[in-house]
């Protein structure tokens, strides 16, 4: 996109505003904002490289984050319908895999299985983006969005219902109803579903409601007015020290050099977006 010419024919940087219009965000760009202004800004705006690990040790995260993509396209292969073959898995997958068969997602909505559905709304004035891991739903009827989650240790529900992924999921299925299965969908008819390979019996269920639906747009809202008005060469640096433990820029940002476990995320303290979510998201 061109940049802005002034009145003097000198060309004008692009606001901030601007260019964050031009991003398509999702549940983890926004999530990096709700953490981290200074995240966001390297990130998305800077595009700036990973001059640090994630966490340690590095080989056993990029393993897990690995397998984790794999298992997602062995879901996708299965829900498509087509033929999984145990013996051609790798061995890390085995258990997840059996415990995917002995406890698949129980209850779901429908006949339709839509796996890695993509799709896209525009709220308050922004593009936000996600994939759906599963979409399970009855056409004209309820629908659930099922997340695989294969981190080692089971997230807590509190935990799970401050992330952006279950405040933006389900808001964008609303809003993307129609274009995406052919019908609005009322809020009450939504489920979300956090399915775990290392708690298989145990997934996390919330259940939408037009209340929430409701607060959930202010929410994001609200959100996206505080990122569009973001000025400044050097964006705030978080305040909450923890989280630079699992952050690739912590040497940019001299929050030190040490990276954490992967699983240390679920201890983190969380960022609360403004307002606060509402508590009647309940199952
Ligand atoms: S290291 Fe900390 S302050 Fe720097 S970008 Fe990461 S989270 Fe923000």
């Amino acid at each position: 996109m061109a940049t802005p010419t002034g009145r003097s024919g000198t060309r004008q940087p692009d606001s901030t505003a601007a260019r964050v219009r031009r991003l398509n965000l999702s549940q983890s760009s926004l999530q990096d904002f709700t953490d981290c202004a200074r995240r966001f800004q390297l990130r998305y705006l800077m595009d700036q490289a990973w001059p640090a690990p994630v966490a340690e040790p590095l080989q056993d995260a990029e393993r897990a984050d690995l397998l984790g993509r794999q298992f997602h396209r062995v879901m996708e292969r299965h829900w498509l319908g087509l033929p999984v073959e145990r013996a051609t898995l790798d061995a890390a997958l085995l258990p997840w895999w059996d415990a995917f068969i002995a406890h698949p997602p129980a209850d779901l909505p429908g006949t339709e299985r839509r796996p890695e559905l993509h799709t896209t709304a525009v709220i308050h004035g922004q593009r936000i983006v996600a994939t759906f891991d599963l979409l399970a739903y009855e056409p004209g009827g309820p629908a659930a969005i099922v997340d695989w989650k294969t981190s080692a240790r089971r997230p807590n529900r509190t935990w799970l219902d401050r992330r952006l992924q279950t405040l933006i999921y389900p808001l964008l299925l609303i809003e993307s109803a129609p274009g995406l299965l052919g019908c609005a969908l009322p809020p009450e008819d939504v489920r979300f579903i956090y399915w775990f390979t290392n708690a298989p019996a145990e997934p996390e269920v919330f259940q939408y409601s037009t209340a929430r639906y409701e607060s959930d747009k202010r929410t994001l809202a609200a959100l996206l007015d505080r990122l569009l008005a973001m000025e400044g060469e050097t964006w705030p640096l978080t305040p909450n020290v923890e989280l630079c433990r699992l952050c690739q820029y912590r040497s940019l940002c001299d929050r030190g050099r040490q990276a954490g476990h992967p699983d240390e995320e679920f201890e983190l303290p969380e960022p609360v977006p403004e307002p606060a979510a509402p508590d009647d998201f309940v199952l």
